[in-house]
């Protein structure tokens, strides 16, 4: 596709600082880059928590009970730690260091996200991806990838999460033009990563810091690099590590609300009901005992989608 065949892109390279905001989840605060009000989409990356690093005490850590999506892709990338994934599909995978979920919610699902060993380290960055019209109604699926493609190039490990780039390509299945690559440097290190124009782009620093285009950046900073880089600066400080996210523009935003991806009010209200009425649309979560998670009210949700 090329880039005139995507209306909603600015053809413009920018460099927009957004500040990650704090957020709690399953007992733990963490840092919320996107969605933001400048913010809304990075291709089809639609949502990107940071949690981490940390290192809880004896009895503390992250346990989020069963709880819906719908109309979206989990991709949980693992740090330092060990989650324990359980999903409505029967799937139970344990998550350790360098390796991939990828839970694709299509029509519904129901997971729980647990810490194997409370008092232990915890580093993560969970992305959701929104299915494009044509999928986003499939049928539920997961896959755990232990191993995915790393380079080594200019002094960086440079991990392959989704897509192609630097003459590999990421076996992670998405249904939409993306990128996804962790960049690690044990000493200060620096490279031109090329990119693809017709995609947009943004970079979080996960430890340490880094210059990219110029822009010195500490965790808690996204950088938006916009449209039409054919590549980017980036200089990464002594043991620092750095995502960056990438895709075609999506087009119109979708309709987030709480756990659900959707494009209008009443899909969200349709599954809101489902999951509060115990349909089986949501099945149970076997293997775990903890609550279901109440939905919030629906209430103060502006419908700015395909607006
Ligand atoms: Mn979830």
């Amino acid at each position: 596709m090329s880039p005139g065949d995507a209306p909603e892109a600015s053809p413009q390279p920018t460099l927009r600082r957004i500040e990650a905001r704090p957020s709690e989840v399953g007992g733990i605060t963490l840092r919320r880059a996107v969605p933001g009000r400048a913010l809304r989409t990075v291709g089809a990356w639609c949502f990107l928590d940071h949690a981490g690093p940390a290192r809880f005490g004896p009895g503390e850590g992250m346990h989020v009970g069963p709880h819906p999506h719908i109309g979206l892709q989990t991709f949980t990338w693992m740090i330092e730690g060990e989650l324990l994934h359980r999903d409505s599909l029967g799937n139970e995978q344990v998550i350790r260091a360098g390796q991939v979920n990828l839970m694709t919610a299509g029509h519904g699902i129901v997971h729980s996200e647990d810490q194997v060993s409370d008092g232990g380290p915890l580093h993560a960055a969970q992305m959701w991806i929104a299915l494009p019209d044509a999928e986003r109604d499939r049928a539920p699926a997961f896959q755990h990838h232990a191993e995915l493609p790393v380079i080594e190039r200019d002094g960086i490990t440079f991990t392959l999460l989704v897509g192609e780039a630097l003459g590999q390509r990421s076996p992670v299945a998405v249904f939409t033009p993306l990128v996804g690559l962790d960049l690690v440097a044990r000493r200060a290190a620096r490279t031109t990563l090329p990119l693809d124009p017709a995609f947009e782009h943004a970079v979080l620093v996960l430890r340490g810091a880094a210059t990219v285009a110029g822009e010195a950046l500490q965790p808690g900073t996204l950088l938006d690099l916009g449209c039409g880089r054919d590549g980017v600066a980036i200089e990464l400080a002594a043991d620092s590590q750095l995502l960056l996210l990438g895709g075609e523009p999506f087009g119109a935003p979708p309709l987030l609300w709480w756990n659900f991806v959707a494009r209008t009010q009443a899909e969200v209200e349709q599954a809101l009901a489902d999951w509060n009425g115990a349909s089986a649309r949501f099945g149970a979560v076997p293997g775990t005992d903890a609550p279901r998670t109440p939905a919030p009210p629906l209430t103060g949700l502006r419908l700015k989608a395909r607006a």
